[in-house]
């Protein structure tokens, strides 16, 4: 087994025993991305510089005894949160040259932990999109197909993971960005409650939705993760002052007794055959390893995907209206004055599906339409909650499909956006609802992409989630099936 290859959980015993240097899984990372990168790009900036230091000054603390969390372990970042130092493009022209001043919180939070950053991962424009096709900096191929798409926005992150060019990353979902090219990419992805983990430093994109999440191979180092970014911050508003409770105490619980929500509105004509009858499969998996499943209803689920379209633009065109080409940013040279610079730089610094959810953002808010559109979202918006209490009344979580397709081919759905937007038409409620989802792998198709099953579960109950999803790797033998599947698709 090449190092780059392994978790980080197999990684850090090494590294505690002394059989292994943080510098030469940096090495055989790196090794990695210089055979792999040109066919897949899932990176916009490589670090890898700034990650030899970081690596020797954690073989330096390992050394004197002071092993943290992550210390030594190569994790890519979305290029959504500013690293002090390294641009911050958010996949934008308006930001390919943002330079910013300092961390965001879960960067520092990694730092500290002893993390070597490989580098910032490619995104769809402003993490619009499901596709990652939307990024200014070109596509990110699906390794496990390159002429497929790996998901959006947070594809770079999904397929850097999935291709062993880092052994765990981060991303952020607005309304399916993390598990859904998770479940594109046959990796772990998780979405936390809203709150959980601090955005500070992130670019906002639709702050009502967003939250920040981890990657990564398996599920026990999605605990790992966890433990290391949630918590309270006092710099961020939305953050919440909660207990975080050890994740990986939650791995080992089984499923036995735990009640599984199946939703019927989930299940229905329109997904890809061969996720229903796979997602299907796992749910009897669980149900055999002592789950009791029980259906239930989520009656607005209908409404979520016109509610989210309404929301996000309205929140982003505010958002963004501060890239106005003055203080950072692109700038165009050919204005004739100051609103000419304004227009000529948002025109050219932004892409085509970036000002459309400009204008329909603008356009919902504005005088005489507000009432019809967004606050009338809004409202059905609160009745979207209030399904999901209602639901977790009658089980501890729910399960579903994480998207309704396997990973699509490059270009299949640019000139139709309303297929592009219903890649998201599982993964947007939990955003809706501010609950948190997580996708983990449950099987391949028929031509050998893989498919995802989400968990959701109530507020702050991400404990459940990993829980459930660590019985079901154990129980469904996952990594034994990753490894032989990697072993005849990803063979570059
Ligand atoms: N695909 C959805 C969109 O385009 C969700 C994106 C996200 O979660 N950032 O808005």
């Amino acid at each position: 087994m090449e190092l780059y290859s392994l978790t980080i959980h197999e990684l850090q015993e090494k590294l505690r025993a002394g059989e292994v240097t943080a510098a030469e899984i940096l090495a055989s990372v790196y090794q990695r991305i210089d055979r792999v990168e040109d066919k897949v790009h899932a990176y916009i900036t490589l670090m890898r510089e700034s990650a030899q230091a970081q690596a020797a000054a954690a073989d330096a603390a390992i050394r004197s005894g002071d092993i943290r969390a992550l210390t030594g372990i190569p994790i890519a970042l979305k290029d959504i949160y500013c690293v002090q130092g390294f641009t911050t493009t958010c996949g934008s022209r308006i930001l390919h040259n943002f330079v910013p001043p300092y961390d965001a919180t879960v960067v520092a939070k990694l730092r500290d932990a002893g993390a070597v950053f490989t580098g910032k991962a490619n995104m769809d424009e402003f993490a619009m999109g499901s596709s990652t096709e939307t990024s200014y900096f070109g596509d990110t191929r699906n390794p496990w197909d390159l002429t497929r798409i790996p998901g959006g926005s947070s594809g770079g992150s999904a397929a850097a993971v999935a291709a062993d060019e880092c052994i765990a990353a981060l991303g952020s979902d607005t309304g399916g960005s993390i598990r859904q090219p998770a479940a594109l990419c046959g990796v772990v992805g998780l979405k936390p409650t809203y709150g959980r983990v601090s955005r500070f430093g992130l670019v906002a994109f639709a702050s009502s939705l967003d939250q920040i999440g981890p990657f990564t191979k398996d599920v026990e180092d999605c605990a790992i993760l966890m433990n290391v970014i949630a918590g309270y911050d006092p710099r961020e508003s939305t953050s919440v002052n909660l207990e975080v409770p050890d994740y990986r105490s939650f791995l080992s619980r089984g499923i036995a007794g735990l009640r599984i929500g199946i939703p019927r509105e989930y299940f229905i004509a329109g997904i890809d055959p061969e996720i229903l009858t796979s997602v299907r499969q796992a749910i009897g998996t669980l149900e055999k390893a002592g789950a009791k499943c029980v259906d239930i209803s989520l009656p607005h689920t209908e409404y979520c995907l016109a509610v989210y379209y309404i929301v996000a633009p309205a929140e982003a065109s505010s958002n963004l209206a501060r890239y106005d080409g003055v203080k950072y940013g692109f700038r165009s040279e050919e204005g004739r004055d100051l609103l000419d610079m304004y227009k000529r730089s948002r025109s050219a610094g932004f892409g085509d599906e970036v000002k459309k959810r400009i204008i329909i953002g603008t356009y919902v808010l504005s005088s005489g339409y507000y009432d019809a559109y967004y606050k009338k979202a809004s409202q059905v918006r609160a009745l979207i909650r209030r399904d999901f209490d209602e639901a977790f009344q009658k089980c501890d979580l729910i399960a579903t499909p994480t998207s309704p397709t396997a990973a699509f081919h490059i270009g299949e759905k640019t000139d139709d956006p309303m297929q592009m937007y219903l890649s998201d038409i599982f993964t947007i409620s939990a955003n809706m609802a501010g609950i948190p989802g997580i996708s983990i792998p449950c099987g391949f198709t028929g031509d050998g992409l893989p498919i995802g099953l989400q968990f959701l579960g109530g507020h702050f109950q991400e404990g459940t989630l990993i829980q459930a999803a660590a019985a079901y790797e154990k129980t469904a033998g996952m990594a034994a099936l990753m490894a032989r599947q990697k072993q005849a698709k990803m063979n570059f």
